[in-house]
């Protein structure tokens, strides 16, 4: 049976990254693992020069 986890207290979670920062969001999709879910401003950083590398080294290949 399905019980979802209420999450009390956010300081007590690491971000992906290890930060050691407050965590700003949590991703629910279900496919993540659990050390994956948790993300701090330093991650949302991190992801966005992830996601904007990604789409030169994409636009780089199709060129
Ligand atoms: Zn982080």
């Amino acid at each position: 049976m399905f019980s979802p986890q209420i999450i009390e207290n956010l300081d007590n979670y690491q971000c992906c990254y290890n930060h050691n920062k407050p965590i700003r969001s949590v991703c629910i999709e279900p496919h993540y693992p659990s050390n994956k879910r948790f993300y701090c401003e330093e991650c949302f950083k991190a992801i966005t020069i992830e996601v904007l590398q990604a789409k030169q080294n994409k636009q780089l290949k199709m060129s």
